[in-house]
C-alpha cells in the first residue's frame, strides 16, 4: 500500500516536473524572446538554471526517500516472508497437535471401552460370587448364608413391630433308598421338583432356602400364630402324597417337619434354625411323615444336651468316662466267646450317663473322635491285660462312629492302637452301621478290606433298621449281621419280626456270614433263636453290660 502510494506520488512529482519543465522552457521561450527584447537574459538563465538545480535536488531527495520506502517494502517483505514461515511451523504444529489430541483421543477411547468391559468384567464376577455365595447351585434357591441373612433382617423388623416369624425345618424321610436307586443326575432333578413344590406351597413373601442334601428350611413370614405356622407344614406334608415325577419315574417321599416362632422358641436365627431342626429329629423319632412344634420340654432337652455337650469336654482330661463290656454268648456251649464295649460317663453331678445321651453330642461337636480312640486304646489294652493275666483270650467288639470312619485316620490311629497295646487285631472286632456301609461305598469297601486282611472282625450293628441295601452285603467284606433288639421283642408277638429274623439268619448262612441277636432279654426269644440256629445271643438275658472288673471275675470262671 505504502509503496503504492509511494509510486503515485513520484509520478505525481515527475509529472509536475515535466509540467515544471515545460513551462519552464515556455516562459525560457518568453524570456528569450523579451530577451530578445530585454538584455538581462542572462540572469533569467541563471535563476533558471538554479531552479532546475533545486528540482534536482528535490528529485534525488526524492529519489532517496523513494530507496528507503523501497528498503522498507523490501524488509517488510522479508519479515512477512518470516512470518509466513513461522506461520507455516506454527500450522504444522497445529496439525501435529491436532493429530497427537485425535491419538490421545482414540486411546482415551480405548481405555474407557477396557474400563467398562472391566467394569462389567468385574460385575459380572461379583453377581457370580454373590450367587456362588448366596443360592443353592442345584436349584438355584437361597442357601443357608442367604436365609440367616434375610432371617437376622426380619428379626430386627419383627423385633420393632411385635411380628412373628416361623421356621419350618424340612428334611425328606428315606431319601437315601431313593438317592441310590436315582443316581447322581436324577437324584439332582429331584431335588429341584421338590423345592418347585415347596415353593408353590407358601406364598411369595416366604422363604424357601435349601441347606444341601434333602434338608430345606421354609421361613414363613409375619404368621398370626404358631398353629398357622403348623398349617403350612400340615398342607407341605399332605401335597407329598402326590409322587414327585423325574424322568416319567413317580417318586413317593415323605418328609418331616420340625417348627419354631420367633420370638417365643428363640430370638436369634441360629436359636430359631437349631430348635426347628431338634424338632424335625423329634418328628423322625416320633414315626417320621409328620410335623412337630419345638416345645418348652424341648427347649429344656436342648438346654441339658449344652451342659452335657460342655461338660464331655472336660469328661476325658478328667477321667469320667468308662468302658463297661456285655458277654457275647455261643448258643451252642453257652460259653462268653466275645464281648461289647460299650461307653458309659460317670458324671459327677447325673451319676452315669448312658451312650444314647451323649454319642450324638459327642459326634456333633467332634469330641467323637479323641473318645473314640480313648475307647479303641481302653478295651485293646484291657484285652492284653487280661491275657496277660493268663485269661482265655477272647474279642472284644468295639462301636464305630460314622464320623470316625469318616475320618481318614482310622486307619492309622487303629493300627496305632493295635501297636501300642501289642493286641493282636483278630481280637479286635468293629461294629459299623448301616449308614457308614452306605456312604462312600468305594472308600468303605477299601477301608474294610484292609481291616480283615489285618485280621480285625468286621459286624454289621442293628441289621435291617435302617434303609439297607442288600447289595451292600455282597460287597462289604464283612464277617457277621447283628440281629438288632427291635426284631427281637417282636418274637412271639409279631410274626412278621419273626419271618425277619428266619430271613436274616437264612441269609447270612447263605453268604458264609455269623449271626447274632442283640437285646434278648427272655427264654422264649433265646429259644426261638437256637431253633432258628442264630449262634450267638447278647442281651440281658444272659448279662447286662458290666465294668471291667466284674467281667474279669466272670471271665475267670468262664475260662
Ligand atoms: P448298640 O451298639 O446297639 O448297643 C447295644 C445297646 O443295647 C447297648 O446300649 C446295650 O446296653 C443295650 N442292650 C443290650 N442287651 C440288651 C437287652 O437285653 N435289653 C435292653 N433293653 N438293652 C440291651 P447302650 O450301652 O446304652 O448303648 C447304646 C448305643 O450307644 C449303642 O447301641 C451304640 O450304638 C452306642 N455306643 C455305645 N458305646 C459306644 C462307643 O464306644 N462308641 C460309639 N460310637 N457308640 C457307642
Ligand atoms: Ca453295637
Amino acid at each position: 500500500m505504502f509503496i503504492v502510494k509511494m509510486m503515485g506520488e513520484l509520478c505525481r512529482m515527475n509529472n509536475n516536473f515535466g509540467k515544471k519543465t515545460e513551462d519552464h522552457l515556455n516562459k525560457n521561450d518568453e524570456k528569450s524572446k523579451k530577451k530578445e527584447k530585454k538584455p538581462s537574459i542572462k540572469a533569467e538563465l541563471a535563476i533558471a538554471k538554479k531552479e532546475i538545480a533545486n528540482q534536482k535536488e528535490e528529485k534525488a531527495d526524492m529519489q532517496a526517500e523513494l530507496d528507503i520506502a523501497d528498503k522498507e517494502v523490501d524488509d517488510q517483505k522479508e519479515e512477512k516472508a518470516d512470518l509466513e514461515a513461522e506461520l507455516v511451523i506454527v500450522n504444522k504444529e497445529v496439525a501435529n497437535q491436532k493429530e497427537e489430541k485425535a491419538d490421545v483421543e482414540a486411546e482415551l477411547a480405548t481405555t474407557i471401552k477396557e474400563l467398562a468391559n472391566q467394569i462389567t468384567l468385574r460385575k459380572e464376577a461379583l453377581e457370580k460370587i454373590e450367587q456362588i455365595m448366596h443360592y443353592d447351585s442345584l436349584t438355584g434357591f437361597p442357601n443357608r448364608v442367604r436365609l440367616e441373612d434375610k432371617l437376622r433382617h426380619e428379626i430386627n423388623i419383627a423385633k420393632r413391630h411385635e411380628k412373628r416369624i416361623g421356621i419350618l425345618f424340612l428334611d425328606l424321610d428315606g431319601f437315601k433308598p431313593v438317592r441310590n436307586t436315582l443316581g447322581q443326575f436324577q437324584e439332582g432333578e429331584f431335588i429341584k421338583t421338590v423345592a418347585v413344590r415347596l415353593k408353590n406351597l407358601v406364598q411369595e413373601s416366604d422363604i424357601v432356602a435349601r441347606l444341601g442334601g434333602d434338608k430345606f428350611i421354609i421361613m414363613i413370614q409375619n404368621p398370626e400364630n404358631s398353629e398357622f405356622v403348623r398349617t403350612v407344614a400340615n398342607k407341605i406334608i399332605t401335597a407329598f402324597r402326590q409322587p414327585f415325577e423325574v424322568n416319567q419315574n413317580e417318586i413317593y417321599v415323605t418328609v418331616s417337619i420340625g417348627i419354631s416362632v420367633f420370638p417365643r422358641d428363640g430370638e436369634t436365627h441360629e436359636d430359631l434354625i437349631k430348635n426347628a431342626e431338634l424338632a424335625m429329629y423329634k418328628a423322625k423319632e416320633k414315626g417320621k411323615n409328620q410335623s412337630v412344634l419345638c416345645t418348652t420340654i424341648m427347649k429344656e432337652i436342648i438346654r441339658e444336651n449344652m451342659k452335657l455337650s460342655n461338660g464331655l469336654y472336660r469328661a476325658l482330661e478328667r477321667d469320667e468316662l468308662e468302658v463297661y463290656y456285655q458277654p457275647q454268648i455261643s448258643q451252642d456251649t453257652k460259653k462268653i466267646v466275645g464281648l461289647e464295649a460299650l461307653l458309659r460317663w460317670n458324671h459327677p453331678g447325673l451319676g452315669v450317663v448312658p451312650p444314647g445321651k451323649f454319642i450324638f453330642l459327642a459326634e456333633q461337636n467332634g469330641l467323637i473322635i479323641p473318645i473314640g480312640k480313648w475307647v479303641l486304646h481302653t478295651v485293646c489294652k484291657q484285652n492284653k491285660a487280661w491275657q496277660e493275666a493268663g485269661l482265655t483270650p477272647i474279642r472284644i467288639a468295639v462301636n464305630l462312629s460314622i464320623i470316625q470312619f469318616q475320618n481318614l485316620e482310622i486307619m492309622s490311629q487303629i493300627n496305632e492302637v493295635l501297636e501300642a497295646t501289642n493286641l493282636l487285631p483278630k481280637y479286635l472286632e468293629l461294629e459299623i452301621t448301616e449308614s457308614i456301609a452306605m456312604r462312600d461305598t468305594v472308600y468303605i469297601i477299601d477301608v474294610l478290606n484292609t481291616f480283615q486282611k489285618m485280621g480285625i472282625y468286621i459286624s454289621i450293628d442293628d441289621f435291617g433298621t435302617e434303609f439297607s441295601s442288600l447289595q451292600y452285603l455282597k460287597l462289604l467284606p464283612i464277617n457277621r449281621i447283628k440281629i438288632p433288639m427291635p426284631f427281637i421283642q417282636g418274637i412271639n408277638i409279631d410274626k412278621r419280626d419273626e419271618w425277619i429274623i428266619e430271613t436274616i439268619i437264612v441269609l447270612a448262612r447263605k453268604m458264609g456270614l455269623a449271626v447274632i441277636a442283640e437285646g434278648v432279654e427272655t427264654r422264649q426269644q433265646d429259644s426261638f433263636l437256637k431253633k432258628r440256629l442264630c449262634g450267638g445271643i447278647q442281651g440281658y438275658y444272659y448279662y447286662k453290660p458290666m465294668p471291667a472288673k466284674d467281667i474279669e471275675v466272670l471271665l475267670h470262671t468262664n475260662s
